[in-house]
């Protein structure tokens, strides 16, 4: 359906999300307590928070870009862009965070084989299975075909031993999608395969990392003689190193969606009181809000072309470095707007000093899915096409 028959389209969404979206799921999330992991013993905060994932996924709209044969909706670019604009426009949350559905979900339809689709994008759609990232290790990290954790061919099963690190919620998943090395005879790159297993395995251990912000939201993950089933294998043996550099592309696209900044619209007015007696802090925030504008307009037009396929193998790295940017200066403007009270750390007053943890974590922002250094190297090489190594 192209863009300009979207009326009656529209109108059918618009009704819909009224009739479903419960009043509590329009509301702005207030933290990361408030949102929806899904998961084999999911934690609903509310009624209304189980009733609109389940209201969603049942229509496939959790994904609804999915073919409907995997638990998504089966809708063209141009109407899912349609079903956003009308969940923004009332302000609805998004049902379900999910790593399977941002990550793991585009690189299957991609690589996997047809009973690993039907299997895993059907329990993601619906979000029955928490997933987490095994790629970073001790030894690996902005380099990370170095990655050693070893996965041998036991005729019946693999089995696999090693250790990765910064494992986002590994202490809360249910599977891990994991780079392993499975030749390491050949050049790094051409020896690893991307593996899939249940974390409640015989041999699999984590130990939680305690950040600066006084959360603990990654661990440290340990693999002893972990056996996992030959067809949970994804894409060929020792071609994993192409399967993870497409889940990438999606990571980092996930990730620069932090700079569109939420359901705020202006952080001036956000802001307003707070800045209104200082000229200088006023013409900060207002340069941060044109460059917000900004940045919604290019990802925009970044989705859009990457939707059908046209957008460039390293714009995300440009929109993952613009847009952990952006997020980093939104927060350091909070906290100027703040003062010295911004800094205040425990007590209700200050929501248990929610400002100050989350503006330390924004510092995160610039290193997890790829440094910042990485991304401009990525786009100095790739896009603007500059000499180099
Ligand atoms: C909040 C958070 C969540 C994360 N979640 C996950 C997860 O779920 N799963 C997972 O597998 N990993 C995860 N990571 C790990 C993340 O992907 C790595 O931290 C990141 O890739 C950097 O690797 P490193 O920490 O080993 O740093 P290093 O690679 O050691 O880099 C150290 C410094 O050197 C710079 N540097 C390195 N190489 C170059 C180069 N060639 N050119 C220029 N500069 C360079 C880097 O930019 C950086 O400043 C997470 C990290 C964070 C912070």
């Amino acid at each position: 359906m192209a863009e300009g028959d979207m009326g009656e389209f529209r109108e059918d969404v618009r009704a819909w999300l009224e009739a479903n979206c419960p009043a509590e799921m329009r509301e702005p999330v207030r933290g990361e307590s408030d949102m929806c992991w899904g998961g084999r013993n999911p934690a609903f905060k509310s009624e209304a928070q189980r009733r609109w994932l389940e209201a969603m996924a049942e229509r496939g709209w959790t994904v609804p870009d999915w073919p409907k044969d995997y638990g998504g909706g089966g809708l063209s670019p141009a109407e899912t862009k349609v079903l956003r604009q009308e969940m923004a426009r009332i302000g609805a949350r998004n049902p379900l965070m999910s790593f399977g559905i941002s990550m793991l979900g585009p690189a299957l339809l991609k690589y996997g084989d047809e009973e690993q689709k039907k299997r895993f994008l059907t329990e993601i759609a619906r979000g029955e299975i928490r997933w987490c990232q095994g790629y970073s290790e001790p030894g690996a990290g902005s380099d990370l075909a170095s990655l050693q954790t070893k996965c041998e061919d036991k005729g019946d099963h693999w089995l696999v031993n090693g250790q990765k690190v910064w494992t986002s919620y590994a202490d809360k998943a249910d599977w891990i999608f994991c780079l392993v090395r499975t030749d390491p005879q050949v050049p790094k790159h051409q020896g690893i395969s991307f593996l899939l297993f249940d974390m409640a395995s015989e041999g699999v251990s984590t130990r939680p990392i305690l950040l600066i912000s006084g959360y603990s939201p990654f661990c440290e993950t340990f693999f002893d003689d972990v056996k996992v089933p030959k067809d949970q294998l994804v894409g060929a043996l020792n071609k994993g190193w192409d399967v993870a550099k497409y889940l990438l592309g999606h990571e980092r696209e996930m990730i620069s969606g932090m700079g569109l900044g939420g359901q705020s619209d202006s952080l001036g007015q956000a802001l307003a009181a707070a800045v209104a007696d200082d000229p200088i802090l006023r013409a900060d925030v207002a340069r941060f809000d044109v460059d917000q504008m900004a940045f919604r307009a290019m990802s925009e037009r970044f989705i859009d072309e990457l939707k059908v396929g046209q957008a460039h193998p390293a714009q995300p790295s440009m929109m993952k470095y613009a847009g952990t940017e952006l997020n980093k200066a939104r927060h350091e403007l909070v906290m100027a707007a703040g003062g010295s009270d911004a800094l205040e750390w425990e007590s209700e007053r200050s929501n248990k000093g929610k400002a100050a943890r989350e503006w330390l974590r924004t510092k995160a922002n610039s290193i997890e899915g790829g440094t910042s250094e990485i991304q401009l190297g990525i786009v100095a090489k790739r896009i603007l096409e500059l000499p180099g190594g």
